[in-house]
């Protein structure tokens, strides 16, 4: 038998979440995306940044910016697919941003895993370098994956600097100490799902004491979903429990967090979320 779950934290009305990072396109969401971008919509979380990995789900991103005006996308190349990349996949890419350049609202997440071992690390960094230098001519900011590789990435980011546009360090794991490196880099921090686990002190004291300004939240999903559903399909829905971990934190309220880290996302990624949540395509 399992126990109830705690409801859904209540964020007040004309107070909004943006989940800035989610796989919409993954294979866990085939059966029901319709009803996780409605169940979103109806809790406050306004809008879904969809997040690619290679040059198919690149395509998809775009596609379903096109269906729900609530998603916008991003193209790239993940570190975990650099090595089965072709030589012609940032070519694709660069003509995809041509076409569908008002869907698009970043470029990632591309960087380092030195984690998994799915692709060669001297691989993931030429491929790191390239793509940043590809976002900056394509004027978007860029999200970045660091997984066990906080100073290789630091350095090839300052290196391919600066970046007009900003960028994003997706699902932080690094330390307070790393992420006001990033911060003085003028790049964003976006927290995961995981602050919500009892065991992630570092990110919790990231979560409470970095400046809110440079504050985003996401989910990852389908993957790492927060308390109370860890281990479940997550879904951008649960950006209030992250929310809400994050405003005990910093014991304010989760108004406060969404209404920032809200404003935070439509600012970098150019893009009304808000309005385009109230005002729905007839
Ligand atoms: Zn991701």
């Amino acid at each position: 038998m399992s126990r109830a779950k705690p409801p859904l934290p209540i964020l007040a009305k004309e107070s909004f979440l943006i989940d800035s990072h989610c796989h919409l396109d993954m294979k866990a969401y085939r059966n029901d995306l319709e009803a996780v971008i409605r169940r979103a919509s109806e809790h406050g979380v306004a809008g879904v940044v969809t997040i690619a990995i290679d040059v198919a789900s690149s395509e998809a991103a775009v596609a379903l910016s096109k269906r729900f005006n609530t998603v916008r996308a991003t193209i790239g190349i993940h570190p975990h697919d650099t090595e089965k990349a072709e030589s012609g996949d940032l070519r694709k890419l660069a003509d995809l941003a041509d076409r569908h350049r008002e869907v698009i609202v970043a470029y990632g997440e591309i960087g380092l895993d030195y984690v998994k071992d799915y692709s060669r690390p001297d691989i993931q960094r030429s491929l790191f370098k390239q793509q940043l230098g590809l976002a900056r001519e394509l004027k978007l900011p860029v999200i970045i994956h660091d997984r066990e590789a906080h100073d290789d990435c630091l350095a090839i980011i300052k290196d391919a600097g600066p970046f007009e546009c900003g960028g994003i360090m997706h699902c932080f794991s690094g330390n307070l100490e790393f992420a006001k490196k990033i911060i003085d880099f003028n790049f964003h921090i976006s927290i995961p799902g995981i602050v919500t686990f009892k065991n992630s002190r570092d990110l919790q004291e990231v979560a409470a004491l970095i400046p809110l300004n440079k504050m985003l939240v996401e989910t990852d999903g389908p993957f790492l979903a927060p308390v109370p559903y860890r281990g479940k399909r997550n879904e951008p829905v649960y950006t209030l429990y992250t929310a809400e971990a994050i405003a005990q934190l910093r014991g304010t309220t989760i108004t406060e967090i969404a209404g920032q880290t809200s404003a935070n996302a439509c600012s970098l990624f150019d893009y009304d979320f808000i309005s385009a949540h109230n005002n729905p395509p007839k």
